[in-house]
């Protein structure tokens, strides 16, 4: 190797983003004791965490713990915090690509998949990642409203995105109170009259998307019951082969259990349907009003993989509210190279790829949505940084990276972000942004109270007095 990654000469490394694959990145960077580096980390916002922050439900407070392994990776003194800091807005890839030597893309996937069917659009239809940014008080989305004075909803989709989101639709909130929820979207729950929930999956019970202990817990809520039509519930044919999944198995077996416990008698229903596909989503004075859907049968390719085919049969549902819960899509960041058809950055294996030669760009990498699109859990993102880590260290060894970068001077960033008048946010700040949270919430009995407006965070760190 050159003198490039010495303690003379440290490799420079920015990661955009700061969710789980940007910190499992930095994890598996600092690993390498061979190579001496600096590694900065940029956010849009004020705030680390991504998803574990912005998408993991309120009531899945263990799943968080995760952050104080992301806390021990910002520690170490080669790891600097920039948040508040927009890159394409705040800095440009230009400026990036002018001072690191490797820039690793964890944007994730901002948006939500579309549907494709008429009256998508209408008032009272929304996307999931709008609903639960909005209870998870992201900047975002805290001023997004939902009209939950409706009394029967829909959730399309049956991964573990809709079941989140109607576990929060269906659960007594007061089970929510001592959580870091939102406190609006607490209020709002609280006033809700929402008591029947459609959970539509297009396909079958064997190729349910959402993790067997998910839908166990919907099935054990004290608030709602669980309800599936028992000819909905029998495999047919074609899902047989399916079931040698263990995950699949579990899945169709509780909800076969579940179709012979019948309506129930609990305050709320959680109608879980499968094999039915919206198709359109009717409307009056430009609100969703009824949600028409067709009954699918199922086709098993030769490739062995199962799909929905509207067998021409419909039937109406009568909804106020719809909650499209159908994937995640990445937005593409000006001048990276991005995949339109897969919704996520160009790349092999983590290295991303000029569109034109097919070939990788050097010193530029993605990883966890950005790279592979919306698939697995937080932990799944730790092998998979690894693997990029990987190609990276390989990179750098053997000088595919951006020499022409201008990195070494540790002052550059700021001095550029302050240039630009961007009060970008260290961790230490951060860290003071938690202590501020953790005091508010334990004066109201709740795990946290989120800050959820950006402007509140930075008045709360006292203008620009703290900033080193
Ligand atoms: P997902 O697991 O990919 O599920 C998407 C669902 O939408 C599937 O049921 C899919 O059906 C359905 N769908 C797609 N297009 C559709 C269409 N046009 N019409 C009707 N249905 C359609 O995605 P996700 O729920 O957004 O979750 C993303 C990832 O985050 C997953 O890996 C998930 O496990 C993870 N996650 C985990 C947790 C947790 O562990 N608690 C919580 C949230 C998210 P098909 O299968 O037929 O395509």
């Amino acid at each position: 190797m050159n003198t490039l990654g010495t303690p003379q000469q440290p490799l420079w490394i920015a990661i955009i983003g700061s969710g789980p694959s940007a910190f499992y990145a930095a994890e598996a960077l600092l690993k390498q004791k061979d190579v001496a580096m600096r590694i900065d980390m940029f956010d849009r916002l004020p705030t680390p965490y991504g998803l574990v922050r912005g998408g993991v439900a309120p009531d899945h407070q263990k799943i968080k713990n995760v952050t104080a392994v992301y806390e021990r990776v910002a520690a170490a003194e080669a790891f600097r915090f920039f948040g508040n800091t927009h890159v394409g807005r705040s800095i440009s890839t230009d400026d990036l690509r002018r001072h690191y030597h490797q820039i690793v893309y964890a944007v994730g996937n901002e948006t939500d998949r579309r549907l494709g069917v008429p009256g998508e659009d209408l008032a009272g239809s929304h996307s999931a990642t709008a609903f639960v940014g909005w209870y998870n008080g992201h900047p975002d989305y805290q001023g997004s409203s939902f009209d939950l004075s409706v009394e029967r909803a829909a959730v399309i989709g049956i991964g573990n995105v809709a079941i989140d989101v109607t576990r929060i639709l269906a659960q007594d909130p007061e089970r929510l109170a001592s959580t870091d929820i939102a406190a609006y979207a607490l209020e709002a729950l609280r006033k809700s009259r929402v008591r029947e929930i459609y959970l539509l999956g297009r396909r079958g019970p064997a190729q349910a998307a959402y993790s067997p202990a998910e839908i166990r817990e919907i099935g054990e809520l004290e608030s709602a019951d669980l309800v599936v039509l028992p000819n909905e519930a029998e495999l047919d044919e074609s899902s047989k082969p399916d079931t040698a999944d263990p995950e699949a198995k579990k899945n169709v077996d509780y909800v076969q259990e579940i179709s012979r416990r019948g309506e129930g008698s609990k305050p709320r229903k959680v109608r879980l349907r499968f094999c039915a596909s919206p198709v359109e989503l009717i409307g009056e004075n430009g609100r969703v009003q009824a949600l028409r859907i067709e009954k699918n049968r199922l086709v098993r390719d030769d490739s062995g993989k199962v799909s929905a085919r509207g067998a021409g049969e419909f039937e109406m549902l009568p909804i106020g509210l719809v909650f499209r819960s159908v994937g995640y899509r990445g937005v593409p960041i000006p001048g990276v190279p991005f995949d339109e058809k897969d919704g996520r950055i160009s790349n092999a294996e983590g290295r991303v790829l000029n569109p034109a030669t097919k070939s990788p760009l050097q010193g530029e990498y993605a990883v966890g949505w950005a790279k592979r699109g919306p698939t697995g859990l937080i932990g799944t993102n730790r092998a998979d940084s690894v693997a990029t880590v990987k190609a990276m260290v390989e990179d750098a060894k053997t000088g595919r990276v951006r020499s022409q970068a201008a990195a070494a001077d540790p002052a550059a960033i700021p001095q550029l972000l302050k240039s630009k008048n961007v009060r970008y946010v260290t961790f230490q700040d951060w860290k003071r942004l938690d202590a501020l949270e953790l005091a508010r919430g334990k004066t109201l009995g709740k795990i946290r109270d989120k800050f959820t407006r950006v402007d509140e965070m930075l008045a709360a760190l006292n203008g620009s007095a703290n900033q080193p």
